[in-house]
Formats: C-alpha cells, sequence, structure tokens
C-alpha cells in the first residue's frame, strides 16, 4: 500500500511539475510579447520628505496588463525576465520612459527606479545611464537608482567602483527593501549608498512588535551618522507614520499617500498642492 502511494504522490508530482512547466514556458513567451505588444506600462508612487512634509518625488513601478490574465504583478514577472534576459531591453525601456516622464515634473522633484541585478552587473552601466539621462534633458541630480541586497551578492566585485561612478555623475542610489536578505550592517559601511529603503515588513510591524521599532530606529540613526537618508515602505496608516518619523526616517511611501499611479495622474499632485499639506495634516 504504501508502494502504490508512493507512486500515485509520484506521478501527482511529475504531473503539476509538467503543469508548471507548461505555463511558465506560455508566460514566458508571451512575457517576449509584453514591450513590441505595447502592454507595458510605468506607475509612480510618490515619496514624501519627512523634514518639509513636502512631496520629494516619484518611484517607478512597471505594469503588465496581459491581454488574457489582465494585470500581471511585477513581483512574478520581473524574476522571469531577469532569468530570460528580457529584462535588460526592458529596464532600459522603464529608465527612458521615468527620465523623460520625470523632466517634464516641477524641479527639484525627483524620479526613482529600480535596477535590477543584471543591469547593474552590465560593465557600461554608468555610461549608459549618462545616455538615457542626457536624451531626456533630466539633469542626474533627479535620478535615484535602487539596487536591492541581491544586485550586491551577485555581482563579482566592483560594487563599490560601480556606485562610485554613479556618484561622481551626480546620480543618487538608493539600498532597497533593506532588512530581507541577507542584510549586514557592514554594506552600509563598505558601498557609498545615498540612501536605505527600510523594507515595509519592519513597518507594518511597528505598531505590535518592540522589536521593529528598535530595528527601524536604529537603521535610521546609523544611516544619519554616516550621512545617508532613510526612506520607511509601506506606510499605510496615520499611526505607522507617527512611528517611522519618531524613529527617525527622513522619507515615507506607502497607501497612506497614495497608490501607484499613470503618469498622467500624477499630475494631479502639481495642480493642486494642497493635497499634500491636506494628507499630512492628519498627523501633524
Ligand atoms: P519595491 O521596489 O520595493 O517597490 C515597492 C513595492 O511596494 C511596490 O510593489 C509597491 O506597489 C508596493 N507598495 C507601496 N506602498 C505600499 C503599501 O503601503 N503597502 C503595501 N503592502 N505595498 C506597498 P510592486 O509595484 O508590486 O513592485 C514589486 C517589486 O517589483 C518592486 O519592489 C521592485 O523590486 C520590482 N519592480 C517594480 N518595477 C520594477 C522595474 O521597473 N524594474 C525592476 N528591476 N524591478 C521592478
Ligand atoms: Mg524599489
Ligand atoms: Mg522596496
Ligand atoms: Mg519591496
Amino acid at each position: 500500500r504504501a508502494k502504490a502511494a508512493g507512486r500515485r504522490t509520484w506521478r501527482f508530482f511529475e504531473a503539476s511539475m509538467a503543469a508548471d512547466l507548461e505555463a511558465r514556458l506560455a508566460i514566458e513567451a508571451d512575457l517576449r510579447e509584453a514591450l513590441p505588444g505595447n502592454q507595458l506600462e510605468v506607475m509612480y508612487q510618490p515619496i514624501f520628505a519627512l523634514q518639509t512634509n513636502r512631496l520629494s518625488g516619484f518611484e517607478a513601478l512597471l505594469r503588465w496588463r496581459h491581454p488574457v490574465r489582465g494585470m500581471v504583478s511585477p513581483g512574478v514577472f520581473i524574476p522571469l525576465m531577469e532569468e530570460t534576459g528580457l529584462i535588460e531591453a526592458v529596464g532600459r525601456w522603464v529608465l527612458e520612459q521615468a527620465t523623460r516622464e520625470a523632466a517634464t515634473w516641477p524641479a527639484p522633484l525627483k524620479v526613482a527606479v529600480n535596477l535590477s541585478p543584471l543591469q547593474f552587473r552590465a560593465a557600461d552601466i554608468a555610461t549608459s545611464m549618462l545616455h538615457v539621462l542626457s536624451q531626456s534633458g533630466l539633469a542626474p541630480g533627479r535620478l535615484e537608482l535602487e539596487i536591492t541586497e541581491s544586485a550586491l551578492l551577485q555581482s563579482d566585485g566592483g560594487v563599490a567602483e560601480v556606485l562610485q561612478a554613479f556618484r561622481s555623475t551626480g546620480i543618487r542610489t538608493s539600498l532597497d527593501d533593506f532588512g530581507t536578505r541577507y542584510s549586514s550592517l557592514s554594506y552600509l559601511l563598505s558601498f557609498p549608498f545615498d540612501k536605505i529603503k527600510i523594507d515595509q515588513s519592519f513597518v507594518r510591524d511597528m505598531a505590535t512588535r518592540a522589536e521593529s521599532v528598535a530595528i527601524v530606529t536604529s537603521v535610521a540613526h546609523l544611516a544619519n551618522q554616516l550621512g545617508m537618508a532613510t526612506t520607511a515602505e509601506g506606510v499605510e496608516t496615520a499611526e505607522q507614520l507617527r512611528r517611522v518619523r519618531e524613529a527617525g526616517c527622513t522619507e515615507a511611501q506607502g497607501y497612506f499617500f497614495g497608490p501607484p499611479e499613470s503618469a498622467t495622474e500624477l499630475r494631479r499632485w502639481f495642480d493642486e498642492p494642497s493635497r499634500s499639506d491636506r494628507i499630512l495634516q492628519a498627523v501633524l
């Protein structure tokens, strides 16, 4: 009986693996059509400076409208684009879109663009970034590149050099999703980032876990000592905003301020400056 059950389990496993593989191959084939088929869109989520209570800029976040499946999350398709190498062309397209768009925003509003590990590893990354910037007309100081820890781990050395190259051109860099992976404080000391984005998991837990308050406060303090800014990610409530402010974070981002919006929608932030004030009044 045990043997039969084992065989059944195995067969089931085999079938589901085949189904997974099939689904994956199908989605990969569709993914190749995404850019040429105009199915990609860049959305922008507001980021607030907590010292001035002003809008400081927007993070560019990629969306894929699949003709049949509807909206597919970047959590699903970015890793596939990374594995297939498609991220190179798509990542460049995002950069072109985002910098061209941001060049039309009132200065000094900034745009933050996520850089995948594969893009970060490209030998000519700093030069090609300057090329994109000069085409867009956006000042280098208004572009921030967000890089995750996995990008640092996957690159064989040269991380500090690339970050330094960005810095010397005036482009800013942020360490994204800090605290989720193999975070080590030594990253903060050895790599010249301008900003640390503290992962939303810590922000979410601040109301219920003293450990999360301690972690966010310590990271904000250390960053400040090292001359870096800190953004609290995933701020959804007035209570969370109060706590990240108390912890000393210099910026905040999350649904409390607003979700990612289209390039057209976000213009409401410019037409109606009192919108920012109204949102922040809840906590001042
Ligand atoms: P990320 O860079 O950490 O971006 C923040 C994510 O948190 C976004 O998810 C955003 O929509 C979500 N978020 C913002 N505020 C809140 C909140 O208050 N609560 C909660 N629960 N979530 C919030 P999204 O847009 O699904 O993107 C997921 C990830 O995909 C991004 O994480 C980033 O790592 C990656 N990604 C997105 N666009 C690009 C891109 O153009 N290039 C690359 N390489 N990666 C991208
Ligand atoms: Mg990011
Ligand atoms: Mg993040
Ligand atoms: Mg994240």
